[in-house]
């Protein structure tokens, strides 16, 4: 049986689900690892309640995750994942009440995810108190994005008071596809420039000169960017002002309309990419502009860090979307060889599971697919500190 020395449980609580994973930080054997959704809708109250249930789920298997935790035949840390960094997290860091606080204090940048965070790193302190806890923010890869990139052009003693700004997220999976693809081709990781575009039902694009993030397309929220499962990306901001004023709608029946009933679901009924698949199979003409949308949303942004780069080594496509579907990446490169991106029909085809080059062997920039292992990464993190 596989033991629990030297593993990481990593734990990822959104509002009303815990993520948990227990690996091994260096092979990425997973030990054991599920989910606990609707968490308050339940017989399963609060978050308190979810991680007792996992832990006992644990024992059921054989596995005391508090016997010997902290020390060398036990867990070694728990990875907490973070959505929000703020100005104030740039890189994986150790909790103690002050982090904690300062989590909390970000609540106010992301307010359905931040809260439910806190809440997972109180409730894992309080049941492992000897073992190290770590944050790993969502938004830390993107800390350095460059002042151009990250800046609204709107006033600046109001962005500066109220820390308005493109923050950026999905950073650990960002982070963790890029140096898989300098890894992958031989290179050191500050001579590869890249784009990575991570599509799931969230969905965002990188741009990342010798290892470092110099643009990406979410920005003060997981709102803005790519066309995503629920939420629309990029809008002109005065629509907003319109559904205010215009239609009289309210701030969170707007909140609810672009970041739950957008995107996919909003276009085509569906948020899910597999259901858009079959709809368009069917002919539905709202799913076919939908995919549409999305594919011309995805190549603004690929034509976008194409000239934020100059000279681009690789693009990557990864997660859901990115690692099973053939025709996304065919569609989202589509007639780019004037830019030496060419995509092999014969090697592009369906799911991949390792990092796979989809892109002719000599072809001047290296088309790939990588799958994205944000568990795996946030491990390591915990475990490297
Ligand atoms: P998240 O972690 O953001 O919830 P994932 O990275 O798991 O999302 O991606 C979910 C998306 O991937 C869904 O839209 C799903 O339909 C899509 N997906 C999964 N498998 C396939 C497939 N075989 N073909 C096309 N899309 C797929």
């Amino acid at each position: 049986m596989t033991g629990t020395a030297g593993t990481v449980l990593v734990l990822n609580s959104g509002s009303s689900s815990l993520k948990y994973q227990l690996l091994h930080p260096d092979t990425g054997v997973v030990v054991h690892g599920g989910i606990v959704e609707r968490i308050g809708e339940t017989d399963v109250p609060d978050h308190k309640a979810a991680l007792r249930m996992v832990f006992d789920e644990f024992a059921d298997q054989g596995l005391d995750l508090a016997d010997g935790a902290g020390t060398a035949d036990g867990i070694a840390a728990v990875g907490h994942r973070v959505v929000h960094g703020g100005r104030s997290f740039h890189a994986p860091t150790l909790i103690d009440d002050a982090v904690l606080a300062e989590i909390r204090r970000l609540s106010s940048l992301a307010p359905l995810h931040n809260p439910a965070n806190a809440q997972g790193i109180e409730v894992a302190r309080e049941l492992l108190p000897q073992v190290k806890q770590v944050a790993v923010f969502d938004t830390a890869f993107f800390f350095d994005l460059p002042a151009a990139a990250a800046i609204y052009a709107i006033d600046r003693e109001l962005a500066r008071e109220h820390s308005i700004r493109r923050y950026g997220f999905h950073g650990t999976s960002h982070q963790y596809v890029s140096q898989q693809v300098a890894q992958f081709l031989g290179r050191p990781g500050d001579e590869v420039n890249q784009i990575v575009l991570h599509l799931g039902n969230g969905a965002s694009a990188s741009a990342v000169r010798g290892g470092r993030a110099v643009d990406t397309s979410m920005g003060l929220t997981p709102l803005e960017g790519l066309v995503m499962g629920t939420r629309s990306g990029d809008i002109d901001p005065g629509l907003v002002l319109h559904l205010a004023r215009g239609l009289g709608m309210g701030v969170d029946e707007i909140d609810t309309l672009l970041n739950r009933n957008s995107g996919l679901k909003g276009l085509a009924g569906e948020n899910d990419f597999r259901a858009l698949g079959a709809l368009i199979e069917q002919g539905d003409p709202d799913a076919q502009l939908a995919y549409a949308v999305f594919i011309h949303r995805l190549r603004r942004y690929i034509g976008a860090y194409l000239v934020d780069l100059g000279r681009t080594d690789a693009i990557t496509f990864t997660a859901g979307v990115g690692e099973n579907s053939a025709q996304v990446r065919a569609d989202a490169l589509a007639g780019l060889e004037g830019f030496g991106i060419v995509v092999d029909p014969h090697r592009n085809t369906g799911r991949v599971t390792e990092p796979t080059r989809i892109s002719p062997e000599d072809a001047p920039v290296a088309v790939l697919v990588v799958p994205t292992n944000e568990e795996l990464a946030i491990a390591r993190e915990a475990a490297a500190l």
